[in-house]
C-alpha cells in the first residue's frame, strides 16, 4: 500500500444551490474515475456555506443524482461533518491560527469606503485591488483578510493545463473571514481540502482563477498543497459555455428524457477525455484506462446527438432484464403495466432495442403491447376494414383459435397457407392483423409480436377489430 502522503484522496464539492447539472457529473465522474483508478477515496462534500441558496431539497436531487450514476462516495454524508455548515469551528480555528502567526490581519474599512476604491479603479479601467490600507494597523476586530506577499508570483502546476503563473500584483489580501464572522467560500475550500487531505483537486475551469488565492492559504496555513486539474467548460453547439439556454443541462432532465446512467457515464467520461478511437467504455474500462494526462485543455461541445447515439448502442445492447427495469418506471409513468411474466416482457423489449433511441420512446413504440388499441389508423382502416377484411379476420380468429404451438414459426406458417388458400399476399394478411392488433401499419416483425401478446390477447384484439370493421364497412 502507498504511505498515507501518497494515497489519492479526491472529493466533489458540489453546492446545493441547484441540481446536478452534466458539468458538475463530469467533474464527479472524474474525480471517482480517478479515485477508482489509483485505488483512493472518493470524497463528497457539501458546500453550503451559502445558507440562503442552498436547500435541502437541492442536496436530496444532487445524491440522488450521483447515486443514479453509480458514483458512490467512501466518505461523505449522511456521515456528519461533510458539510460545509457543520464545519463552522475549524474555520474558526484556522482563522485563529492565522492571526496568531501574523499571516492575517483585521481590516476595519467600511462596505462604503471600500465601494467607492472600487468604482475608483473602475473608472480608471482597473480591477479592484484592495489598498493594504489597515495591513499594520494591528486591529482587533473587522474583516480578517490573508496578508499575500506583494512581490513575486504564484504558479500553479496544473495538471491539465500546465504551469499557470499568477503574479501577486494582480491579488489582493482577500478577505477569509466576513466581519460578521462567516467564513469565505475560498478560505473554506481551502481548509477543507487541507484537513480532509486531499492530494489532487480535480474541478472546473472556472475556478482557477480562485486557485492562487487558495495556494497562498495553504502556504500561510503551512499545509502542503494539492496536486491541481481544471477541467475544462462543457460548451453548447454555439460554442459558448453550456446553460440553460441550450436546453436541458440537469442530469435530472437526462434522466427525464430515458437517457441510461451507462450511457450518461460513458458520454461524460467522454466529453474531453479519450483514449484512442473508442466510442463505448464499459465502467471497467472507463476505471482502468482513465488517466487525468488524457483530459482535454480545450471544451467539450456537448452533443445531444452523440448522446443519443451511445444512448441507443447501451438500448441495444444491455441485458434484457436490466432493460426491463429501466422502462418499468416509464412504463408506469404512462399509465402501463408490463405483463406479469418476466420473460415475456424481456422478449417484448428485445424487439423494440431497434427501434427507440430512449427509454421513453421504447415506450411509445412498444405502447401496444401493453394497451389494446383504442383507434385505428384510419388510413389504413379505411383500406383495409372493408367487407373483404371482416371476413379475413373471422378466418384469422378461427385459425389461430387452433395453431399450436402459438409461436413466430408456427404462425408464419400458417399465415402463409392461409394467404395462399385466400390468393393473397402474405403482406396483405399481415397488414391487416397488424392493424388490428396495434392499431397502427409498422411494429416489430408481427409474428413475433402476436406470439408474445400469446393466444388470447390476439383474439381478443382480433375480435374487437373485426367488430370496429364491421362498422366501418356498414
Ligand atoms: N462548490 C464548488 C462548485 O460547486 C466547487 C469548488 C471546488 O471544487 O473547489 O462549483
Amino acid at each position: 500500500m502507498a504511505p498515507m502522503s501518497q494515497a489519492v484522496r479526491v472529493r466533489f464539492a458540489p453546492s446545493p444551490t441547484g441540481h446536478l447539472h452534466v458539468g458538475g457529473a463530469r467533474t464527479a465522474l472524474f474525480n471517482w474515475l480517478y479515485a477508482r483508478h489509483h485505488g483512493g477515496r472518493f470524497i463528497l462534500r457539501i458546500e453550503d456555506t451559502d445558507q440562503a441558496r442552498s436547500t435541502d431539497d437541492n442536496l436530496d436531487a444532487i445524491l440522488d443524482a450521483l447515486r443514479w450514476l453509480e458514483l458512490d462516495w467512501d466518505e461523505g454524508p449522511p456521515t456528519p461533518g461533510y458539510r460545509q455548515r457543520e464545519r463552522f469551528d475549524l474555520y474558526r480555528e484556522h482563522a485563529q491560527r492565522l492571526v496568531a502567526a501574523g499571516r492575517a490581519y483585521y481590516c476595519a474599512c467600511s462596505r462604503e469606503q471600500l465601494e467607492a476604491e472600487r468604482a475608483e479603479a473602475q473608472a480608471r479601467n482597473e480591477t479592484f485591488r484592495y489598498s493594504g490600507r489597515c495591513r499594520n494597523l494591528g486591529l482587533t476586530s473587522g474583516a480578517l483578510r490573508l496578508r499575500i506577499p506583494e512581490e513575486g508570483t504564484t504558479v500553479v502546476d496544473d495538471l491539465i493545463h500546465g504551469p499557470v503563473t499568477f503574479d501577486h500584483r494582480q491579488l489582493d489580501d482577500w478577505i477569509l473571514v466576513r466581519s460578521d464572522g462567516t467564513p469565505t467560500y475560498n478560505f473554506c475550500v481551502v481548509v477543507d481540502d487541507a484537513t480532509m487531505r486531499i492530494s489532487h483537486v480535480i474541478r472546473g475551469n472556472d475556478h482557477l482563477s480562485n486557485t492562487p488565492k487558495q495556494v497562498l492559504c495553504y502556504e500561510a496555513l503551512e499545509y502542503p498543497v494539492p496536486a491541481m486539474a481544471h477541467v475544462s467548460m462543457i460548451l453548447g453547439p454555439d460554442r459558448t459555455r453550456l446553460s440553460k439556454r441550450h436546453g436541458a443541462t440537469s442530469v435530472q432532465a437526462y434522466r427525464e428524457q430515458g437517457i441510461l446512467p451507462e450511457a450518461m457515464v460513458n458520454y461524460l467520461a467522454r466529453l474531453g477525455w479519450s483514449s484512442g478511437d473508442q466510442e463505448i467504455f464499459s465502467r471497467a474500462e472507463l476505471v482502468e484506462r482513465f488517466d487525468i494526462k488524457d483530459v482535454s485543455s480545450s471544451g467539450a461541445i456537448f452533443d445531444q446527438t452523440k448522446l443519443e447515439w451511445l444512448n441507443h448502442a447501451y438500448i441495444k445492447t444491455i441485458d434484457g432484464g436490466r432493460l426491463a427495469a429501466l422502462v418499468s418506471p416509464f412504463l408506469a409513468e404512462a399509465g402501463l403495466t408490463p405483463p406479469a411474466d418476466a420473460a415475456r416482457f424481456v422478449g417484448m423489449l428485445d424487439t423494440l432495442r431497434e427501434r427507440g433511441k430512449t427509454l421513453r420512446e421504447l415506450v411509445e413504440v412498444g405502447r401496444f403491447y401493453f394497451e389494446r388499441p383504442r383507434e385505428y389508423d384510419p388510413k389504413a382502416a379505411a383500406k383495409l376494414f372493408t367487407p373483404a377484411g371482416v371476413e379475413r379476420l373471422g378466418a384469422l380468429i378461427e385459425r389461430l383459435g387452433a395453431v399450436t404451438p402459438f409461436a413466430s414459426a408456427a404462425l408464419e406458417a400458417l399465415y402463409r397457407e392461409m394467404a395462399e388458400a385466400l390468393g393473397l399476399k402474405l403482406v396483405d394478411l399481415a397488414q391487416l392483423t397488424r392493424l388490428a392488433v396495434t392499431g397502427g401499419t409498422a411494429s416489430p416483425p408481427l409474428f413475433d409480436v402476436l406470439a408474445l401478446l400469446g393466444r388470447e390477447e390476439t383474439l381478443a384484439r382480433l375480435r374487437a377489430a373485426r367488430a370496429a370493421a364491421a362498422k366501418t364497412a356498414g
